[in-house]
């Protein structure tokens, strides 16, 4: 990045942790929405015209268990069965109306099924807490996804604290919003961990503290044995022959899918009595940048530094690939919009529903976080930004 703005970097970084423990989840959090879960759970008929095999369970995904949620978020759970039982009868879109009369016959409100999605799925709301929720059925890369974002948000503290920011302020701007046409949560989530992946390297910027060191390393490339030390690209990618697999299988598409990430034991860091040294921690901390300048660095970089044209943001490569190449390998359409590709789901671009208009406005909004910043830095307009927020 040109300049971090120190200034302006140190007080963003005093206003995100006066802002932060709003923005986190409450103690109570938890304890309501697993409450919500088993009530929901116990719902699910062993008899009837759609019965679901003993064994079947209800499972939390999205930001209620990815380490990124808040009490306002709403809970995301799937409908999974047991491994040895065979799928019960009827489609998915017949178990989410099946599921939608259940509900509804149970109390919950505003029950809205959607059985012909990509994703079918029902959505209400439990009138005892006024949670919102949705189900879907046997969607086991969610489930995957969800771990993976956990794993990342246990690196360092840096990783949330920037993750709840940005959710803070795409949501203030009116920009996370994907049935709006904007971006989803977990786009930005994964915006933030390419970030962190890449060009979190170069930051601070300052010429007296050179740093040169990505503060999150690329959790699907590293061996299950990992030392903690740096692996450069192509040790990464040579290593990648010899990891592990862990298949899970598509439910819409069918084929088996590789879902393996690193994942480090608790540690004491994590408040573990018992836990090791977290090699993650340590990696972390050999980049010393601020969360204010993370943020900074973060908007210019989305701003003025990511190729939106020519690149597919991937946190699976902890990079970027061409967007020729997607489109080659995948079909994916060429054009100059934003593009996602999914860690687990790589044919999949979690942005692909983007149209030029909100492409644009989302980037002018990076550009006017950014372009606040330098303002506040030389000192001008530093009351209406603040006040604006
Ligand atoms: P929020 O706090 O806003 O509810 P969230 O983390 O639950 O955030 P959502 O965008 O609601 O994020 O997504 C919930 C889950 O659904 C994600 O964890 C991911 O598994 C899945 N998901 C959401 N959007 C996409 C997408 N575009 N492509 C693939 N999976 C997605
Ligand atoms: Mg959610």
């Amino acid at each position: 990045p040109p300049s971090i703005l120190p200034k302006v970097a140190n007080a963003l970084t005093e206003e995100i942790e006066s802002l932060l423990p709003a923005l986190l989840p409450s103690q109570a959090c938890f304890q309501t929405r697993e409450n919500v879960r088993e009530r929901v759970e116990a719902l699910l008929p062993s008899r009837g015209p759609t019965t679901f095999p003993d064994g079947t369970r209800l499972r939390v995904f999205g930001s209620s268990a990815n380490n990124f949620g808040n009490d306002a978020a709403d809970l995301d759970m799937c409908v999974t069965f047991p491994d040895s039982s065979p799928l019960p009868a009827g489609s998915s879109g017949e178990m989410i109306e099946a599921l939608a009369s259940l509900l509804e016959a149970n109390g919950m409100e505003d029950v809205v099924a959607r059985p012909t999605a990509r994703i079918p799925i029902v959505l209400f709301r439990e009138p005892g807490t006024g949670l919102d929720c949705d189900i879907s059925v046997e969607n086991p890369l969610a489930l995957r996804n969800t771990q993976l974002l956990h794993e990342y948000s246990r690196v360092d503290p840096r990783v949330r604290a920037l993750a709840y920011i940005v959710k803070h302020w795409a949501r203030a701007r009116k920009i996370n919003n994907a049935s709006g046409g904007t971006l989803s949560s977990y786009a930005y989530i994964l915006m933030v961990l390419h970030f962190l992946q890449t060009a979190a390297a170069a930051v601070p910027s300052t010429p007296d503290t050179p740093c040169y060191a990505p503060l999150v390393p690329n959790l699907q490339l590293l061996p299950p044995d990992w030392k903690g030390n740096e692996m450069d690209r192509r040790e990464q990618m040579q290593g990648q022959r010899q990891l592990p697999r862990q298949l899970v299988t598509h439910p819409l598409e069918g084929m088996d899918v590789d879902t393996y990430f690193y994942t480090e034991p608790p540690s004491e860091e994590q408040g573990q009595p018992n836990g090791q040294r977290s090699l993650l921690r340590e990696y972390a901390a050999r980049n010393k940048a601020s969360v204010g300048e993370l943020l900074v660095a973060f908007f210019w970089y989305y701003s003025w530094e990511f190729d939106y044209r020519d690149l597919v943001l991937s946190v699976r490569l902890g990079g970027a690939m061409k967007k020729e190449r997607k489109a080659e390998e995948d079909g994916w359409a060429v054009n100059s919009r934003l593009a996602i590709e999914d860690p687990f789901e790589t044919w999949y671009n979690v942005t692909h529903f983007l149209k030029e208009g909100k492409h644009r406005h989302i980037r002018q909004e990076f550009a006017r976080a950014y372009a606040l910043c330098v303002e506040e830095a030389m000192g001008e307009g530093a009351t209406e930004a603040g006040a604006e927020g």
